[in-house]
């Protein structure tokens, strides 16, 4: 499929015949007024429209599954307001704060765990004001040793606005690192150009891009130039992929997906367990049915190729390596959890937990 520039509404989809003849359409029109909807030319390219089971249109394309919202599901499933002191930042852990300048995204991504603050009703830009307060908090706080630049995605700024967040970041004399999480050199990989690339080089900072990318499909010869660009340029770049019902749960896909980030010299990071965000139960495995998935991988590829297999716990109680002793099976389905302040949690939470 080609498509000219992005598409923004499930209308525009049709047009551009991306939505399945045979699907009800009048219920991706509902998901279409529910949540946002983008696809850009190089995403619509790498649709395969013959293939009612294709991966990336299934990361996508609106569908119907997502009008079916369960008790356990949150507006806010890692629990992101609960640390947020200004607007903006998200103070979760000690020593690293994320910044959430913008909250729209090239493409909109169907199980995003931010789903109901992004997008065009979403919670929108910092205004000049939020963002002063936003870096005075950063500022004040020496304890801040990294800044994750997230939203949203970031790399939607123009270089302009970029260049200016890194150089106020570049001046807080404790922070060290700058980390950058994206989808734009796979979903949008021109913008990825000399401007953008200088802008994000803070002196005497190191930065890094976190990419965030599911099936080795995404990674086309236009997305790995873009890598390319930025880590020529000193940016070091690691991954983050979402372990998706129907897209990557298979050991051999992700196999293949982690090789192909460090051939690009990406370096394997994090593996999402999806998120409980609303709508999203049919993208979602079991822990069990992942943890099986990731322990194929040990052993068979390079110790190159291993992400750490992550659940963020519902509530807000951060990031636990799913294959570790921090996570204990129950017997019943569920899973007693200590996070990394030593409070145990059980997953999945009841609606009320
Ligand atoms: S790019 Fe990230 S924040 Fe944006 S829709 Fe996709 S998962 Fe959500």
């Amino acid at each position: 499929m080609s498509a000219a520039r992005t598409l923004r509404s499930v209308s525009e989809l049709e047009e551009a015949g991306l939505v399945p003849e045979g699907s009800s359409q009048a219920e991706v029109a509902r998901v279409g007024e529910r949540y946002a909807v983008a696809v850009t030319p190089a995403v619509a390219a790498l649709i395969d429209n013959s293939d009612p089971s294709d991966p990336i249109a299934r990361q996508f394309l609106p569908d119907a599954a997502e009008l079916t919202a369960l008790a356990e599901e949150r507006a806010d499933p890692i629990g992101d307001l609960a640390h947020s002191p200004v607007e903006g930042i998200i103070h979760r852990y000690p020593d690293r704060v994320l910044l959430k300048a913008v909250h729209v995204c090239p493409v909109y991504c169907r199980f995003c765990f931010r789903r109901e603050m992004v997008g065009p009703t979403g919670l929108g830009t910092l205004t000049p004001e939020q963002l002063d307060a936003a870096i005075d908090y950063i500022a004040t706080h020496p304890e801040i040793w990294e800044v994750i630049l997230t939203g949203g995605d970031p790399l939607v700024l123009s270089p302009r606005r970029l260049r200016e967040i890194m150089q106020r970041l570049a001046a807080i004399e404790h922070v060290k690192v700058a980390r950058i999480h994206t989808r734009v050199p796979v979903v949008e990989p021109e913008r990825i150009d000399a401007d953008l690339v200088a802008a994000l080089k803070a002196s005497g900072k190191t930065t890094y891009v976190a990419l965030h990318a599911n099936h080795p499909r995404e990674l086309t010869a236009q997305a790995r130039a873009a890598c390319a660009r930025l880590i020529d340029a000193g940016v070091a770049m690691i991954s983050q992929t979402v372990l998706l019902k129907g897209v990557n749960d298979d050991a051999e896909i992700l196999a293949t997906l982690m090789r192909a980030f460090v051939e690009n010299r990406i370096q394997p990071y994090y593996l999402h367990h999806p998120d409980l965000a609303p709508g999203t139960s049919h993208f979602r495995l079991s822990l069990s049915e992942g943890r099986a998935i990731v322990e194929r991988l040990r052993g068979h590829i390079s110790g190159l190729c291993q992400p750490t297999y992550i659940l963020d716990l519902p509530g807000g109680y951060g990031k636990v390596p799913v294959l570790s002793a921090a996570v204990r099976e129950e017997g019943d389905g569920r899973f007693r959890i200590r996070d990394f302040r030593g409070v145990e949690h059980l997953y999945p939470p009841q609606p009320e937990d």
